[in-house]
């Protein structure tokens, strides 16, 4: 099966990438996205003016005492870009590079995940400036609880409700939940997403994000004609992400011919025994322990001649620089901004269809959600019963999106933001503007 001749898309994720290609910060990459997404619809300039800028940005001083006695003040933000659709929703990334402005588009960018899932939040996103290879555990904790000291004012499961991101986990979850529920007098476990199930964390949200990777795949070849059982796919990135899509597709029929860590890639045309090749949890970075037939690099996986390529490992590695020669017939996006804005518009001129990240990697929001869903209501669902409503809300979201795409959007990617844009300025014009 060839390469669609349908047309392709514009960008979410691609944040990050878009905005190293072009030197300009994330939210200026937002916005930028924001107002493209803008003229495919009708929507009231205001609302769009509104929609430029965050409600709020907090800022906050954290002194933590280190291990050796020094106190050491570190700066943490918490973007709360858009409420119109319901609470605020987003990660908390520990990363030197964590910046007002990236916390602020990053936080725009949340706002259209949410949107395009139809899920009820609004976007967030926070950080503090801290390596957190640095820290030891007992000092990641001092600074978990105070940034969660710091924020009380400003989250909570009903304003705004934090999740893992870069350099956290369930841990750093843990301990925010645990130091908000002591200041607070009660346990209050829809405070934050991500939590291990023994606290309230829900069944299923680790492998969501590469769940909904292969229910969007497995949609978007349907909707170009092929059949799952004949199709070849290479996916960068054996993480989280990256092998629980791997696997899944191959357990529905798909081959999976190559697949790659950060060392390189292993590479079987014959298809390979995906629940064989090490996972970057079950042993990291042993992808290439796997004997395979070939060996290649991480450059080359990209441009192997597959029907479908899934870039789940980092950001930017589409770019004008390789794009030309990405041999797949369809692109979806795993990874947080695997594509540049330019290795995107090459994409869009050959014809190559790209599934955003904004709807592919929403598993990961929306299993969030239903966490959130069952802290409230302080009923635990299971695994299947996670699966099969993670299910429903992707195929609802496809579905919105495609019907979006085949009313003349030019790319999956601008579908997507405009049903997402459609949904955020529809609850504002529904609700005014106060006083
Ligand atoms: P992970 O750490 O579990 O796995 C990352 C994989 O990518 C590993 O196999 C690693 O070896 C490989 N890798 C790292 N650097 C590489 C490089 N330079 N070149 C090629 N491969 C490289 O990470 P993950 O959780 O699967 O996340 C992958 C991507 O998906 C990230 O962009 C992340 O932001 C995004 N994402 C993750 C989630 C989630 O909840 N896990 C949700 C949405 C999006």
């Amino acid at each position: 099966m060839g390469t669609s001749t349908e047309p392709s898309a514009d960008e979410a994720g691609a944040t990050d990438a878009a905005a190293e290609e072009t030197e300009e910060s994330a939210v200026e990459t937002a916005r930028k996205q924001l107002d493209r997404a803008a003229t495919r619809i009708d929507i009231d300039p205001n609302v769009v003016e509104r929609l430029r800028h965050p409600r709020a940005v907090h800022e906050v001083k954290l002194p933590v005492e280190r291990d050796d006695g020094t106190l050491e003040v570190f700066t943490g933000y918490r973007a709360q870009h858009d409420s119109v659709r319901g609470p605020y929703k987003g990660g908390l990334r520990y990363h030197p590079a964590v910046t007002r402005d990236e916390c602020v588009g990053l936080s725009m960018w949340m706002t259209w995940k949410c949107a395009v899932m139809d899920l009820p939040f609004g976007g967030a996103k926070g950080g503090v400036v801290v390596d957190p290879k640095g820290l030891s555990e007992t000092e990641k904790e001092r600074l978990t609880r105070r940034f969660a000291q710091e924020l009380r004012d400003v989250v909570g499961p009903h304003t705004d409700i934090p999740a893992p991101d870069m350099g956290t986990d369930a841990q750093t979850m843990s301990w925010f939940m645990d130091a908000y529920s002591m200041q607070e007098g009660e346990t209050v476990p829809g405070v934050v997403t991500g939590k291990p199930p023994v606290i309230g964390g829900s069944e299923g949200r680790d492998g969501a994000p590469g769940r909904s990777v292969a229910i969007v795949t497995r949609e978007a070849v349907d909707y170009y004609g092929w059949d799952l059982s004949d199709v070849t796919v290479a996916v960068q990135g054996f993480g989280s992400v990256g092998a629980n899509a791997a696997r899944l597709l191959d357990d529905w029929g798909a081959t999976v011919v190559a697949v790659s860590d950060v060392n390189g890639a292993v590479y079987d045309p014959d298809g390979l025994d995906t629940r064989d090749v090490p996972t970057h949890e079950e042993e990291p970075e042993a992808v290439m322990t796997y004997d395979a037939p070939q060996k290649l690099s991480n450059e080359a996986i990209l441009e192997l001649d597959v029907d479908v390529l899934i870039p789940a490992a980092i950001g930017n590695v589409i770019t004008a620089d390789n794009a030309g020669r990405v041999d797949a017939g369809l692109v979806v996006e795993g990874a947080n901004g695997p594509t540049t804005s330019a290795g995107d518009a090459i994409l869009e001129e050959r014809g190559i269809p790209v599934v955003p990240d904004i709807l592919a990697n929403a598993g990961g929001v929306t299993v969030s959600y239903f966490e959130w869903l069952q802290d409230i209501n302080r009923r635990a669902w299971s695994l299947e019963r996670v699966h099969e409503e993670l299910e429903d809300e992707m195929t609802a979201a496809w579905d919105a999106v495609r019907t979006e795409f085949e009313g003349g959007a030019r790319t999956w990617r601008e579908a997507a933001y405009a049903v997402a844009l459609r949904r955020v300025a529809a609850a504002h014009e529904a609700r005014g503007v106060w006083p």
